[in-house]
């Protein structure tokens, strides 16, 4: 398999739901566990995204099978609720992706048949990944923006929708890229996304540790600074690694939907 480049295409039978949560804050008046006290405020209101995986299957087991679309495909979006200027932003950023990708969106409103749907319901931000999309019947939403209102900066409609439009697009988060070898620490990770997300450790296994085989993407290198790789505080590693708040597509970001989606 000819390989390209960063962040890997997920290539899984079962059907990938990715979550984007927003983080369950400590209040100001609980003890600040210690792992927290060191950690930069910004990120102590993470808001991160997870994948999920239906109950029974696993994406290590998985019979190998692509998520992207064919090449050249006009997706239809439908854009259901949120304010007229919340749907040009996220329609502003999504169409990033078109400068790189042959494929286009479509976008409309209020249409149950359309490939993608969104919503704009309080709480998390998440999509599925790619044609899993398929999978969601009756008109449920396949993708979701949880915090998104008139007052949100540019910077993090720049962040989240385009993230979230490349899940639909079939890329699975960066940490968890083949070639990852982040040096984290783990017990501190732990206790961070039980603090910030109120992860159990199984949850934090499967949404940072865990990483997609060789066999089930199409990747090249490991690009920190994708937009599909999470923040990492340098406090939760071991050394100096550490990766920001990464908000717009990287040079490899569009080199790799690029190759995936040539024109
Ligand atoms: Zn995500």
């Amino acid at each position: 398999m000819k390989h390209f480049k960063t962040a890997a295409l997920l290539l899984l039978t079962s059907s990938v739901f990715t979550a984007c949560q927003k983080t369950g804050l400590t209040e100001q008046n609980e003890p600040v566990p210690e792992t927290m006290a060191a950690i930069s405020p910004e990120f102590q209101h993470l808001k991160v995204c997870t994948e999920l995986y239906p109950e029974g299957t696993s994406p290590r087991g998985a019979t190998i099978k692509t998520k992207q679309w064919p090449n050249g495909t006009i997706l239809k979006v439908s854009l259901n609720g949120g304010t007229a200027f919340v749907r040009s932003k996220v329609i502003e950023f999504a169409r990033q992706w078109e400068t790189y990708a042959n494929i286009k969106f479509n976008f409309v409103t209020k249409d149950r048949k359309a490939t993608i749907r969104v919503t704009f319901s309080p709480g998390g931000s998440w999509s599925y990944i790619g044609t899993d999309a398929y999978a969601i019947k009756g008109g449920k939403a396949t993708m979701n923006f949880g915090w998104f209102d008139n007052a949100t900066p540019d910077e993090e409609f720049s962040r989240v929708a385009i993230h979230e439009f490349g899940h639909a697009l079939g890329m699975i988060h960066e940490h968890q890229h083949p070639l990852a070898d982040i040096p984290w620490d783990k017990p501190k990770v732990y206790e961070y996304y039980k603090q910030t997300q109120g992860w159990t450790t199984q949850q934090v296994d499967v949404n940072l540790f865990q990483k997609y085989s060789t066999s089930q993407t199409n990747f090249s290198a490991y690009d920190k600074t994708s937009i599909m790789h999470y923040p990492v505080e340098e406090e939760l590693t071991i050394g100096n690694f550490s990766v920001g708040w990464n908000t717009v597509l990287s040079s490899t970001d569009k080199s790799f939907i690029g190759a995936v989606y040539p024109k």
